[in-house]
């Protein structure tokens, strides 16, 4: 197994500054800056730190990312957005429309490197260069609107890199399956009207945005039944999200027959995230890479691009991101038994409890995805 890995050191260059956690704060308000804001580069860094000790870098294809041009972040963002970022990057940055997001002093080049990466990973797996990518990017993408940035998010790479492989390479059907703790709200909004790309997104019920991913947001129009939202409740674990995954992701993909899984990757779905509060373990995140291996070989010859969203915990998100680049290289590391690894796998109710497995039937059922009765 070959896979791809994209990365950019300018990726960490993005400055989102000081923020009282992840809320931009106001000097004359309330909120005390903190020294640095939550969305950071630090657990992406660590993230390929620990692929580099590990020795699994190494094994890795090098996919280098080139900037997306505009006419590529065009088939998403209005070029009004595209430009007023410009503007914002090229004077002295700015903000989004929700309170948390930076456009920092340079960010327009790193976010079009960001969704250029994406764009190259998808490239590299239908040439066949690689089986499969993970591409660690930065800014994230997931949030953003085609009007505004959002929730630390500029552009969204995985709904502009799925345009590409629809309008570009060709590809009749894509799905994207968003595991980040928070709603793939842009990537919902991107395709909402879409048959041909199904969005299906697994994250804390009403945690971001607010309001927003609720199981009737189903798509509308030629696109109604094309967005599956799965708002499991604080606290699930690995049990929760592999029955999700079980019961929900793959009948819907099956049903879908992709030529593509993009996986959004949030790693915020930790047991340690700041921002999140379910429980997954790297265990758990290693687990769902192979139910989404095991899709695509079944399902598009193999055909899967990872792309990195969030996750706040310095400390577990390389732990769950080598989980995941192991099980998509079929590759096990040196890296075993650490305290990190294993400390979130003993938590109470790792495994599935009833009322995650309420709303998942719930989800299948609206869905028509329901198992034929027994007997
Ligand atoms: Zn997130």
């Amino acid at each position: 197994m070959q896979t791809g890995f994209v990365w950019h050191e300018r990726y960490m260059w993005h400055n989102t500054g000081r923020a009282s956690g992840p809320f931009l704060s106001d000097a004359s308000g309330w909120l005390e800056p903190d020294w640095r804001h939550t969305e950071n580069s630090d657990t992406k860094r660590r993230f390929r730190n620990l692929l580099d000790v590990s020795g699994l870098l190494d094994q890795l294809v090098r996919i280098d990312p080139r900037p997306a041009t505009v006419e590529e972040v065009c088939r998403f963002h209005t070029p009004a957005y595209v430009d007023q970022v410009r503007e914002l990057s090229a004077g002295a940055g700015g903000e989004g429309v929700d309170g948390t997001t930076v456009i920092g002093k340079g960010t327009y080049e790193v976010a079009l490197l960001s969704a250029g990466g994406v764009i190259e990973a998808v490239d590299a797996v239908l040439d066949g260069k690689v089986d499969n990518v993970y591409a660690l990017v930065r800014p994230c993408g997931h949030h953003a609107l085609a009007d505004a940035a959002m929730g630390f998010c500029v552009f969204g790479n995985a709904a502009i890199a799925a345009h590409h492989a629809r309008v570009v390479r060709g590809l009749e059907r894509v799905a994207i399956v968003d595991w980040d703790v928070h709603h793939g709200n842009g990537t919902q909004a991107a395709f909402y009207d879409d048959p041909l790309v199904l969005t299906i997104s697994l994250h804390q019920d009403n945690c971001f945005p607010p309001g927003s991913g609720s199981v009737e947001e189903t798509g509308e129009g030629a696109g109604e039944g094309f967005n599956l939202n799965v708002p499991l409740p604080p606290g699930s674990g690995d049990g929760a999200y592999e029955a999700a995954f079980e019961r929900i992701v793959v009948p819907a993909l099956e049903r879908f027959q992709p030529q593509l899984i993009v996986v959004a990757s949030g790693l915020d779905a930790s047991a340690m995230d700041p921002l999140g509060r379910m429980m997954l373990s790297p265990k758990g995140y290693g687990r769902l890479t192979e139910i989404m291996l095991d899709a695509a070989a079944r399902l598009c010859d193999g055909r899967l691009v990872v792309e990195h969203e969030g996750g706040y915990s310095a400390e577990l998100v390389p732990f769950c991101g080598l989980a995941i680049v192991e099980r998509l290289a079929g590759v096990e590391t040196e890296v075993k038994g650490t305290i990190l690894q294993e400390f979130p796998e003993h938590m109470g109710q790792q495994e599935l409890q009833p009322h995650e497995l309420a709303l998942i039937e719930r989800v299948a059922e609206a869905a028509g995805l329901a198992e034929p009765a027994v007997g």
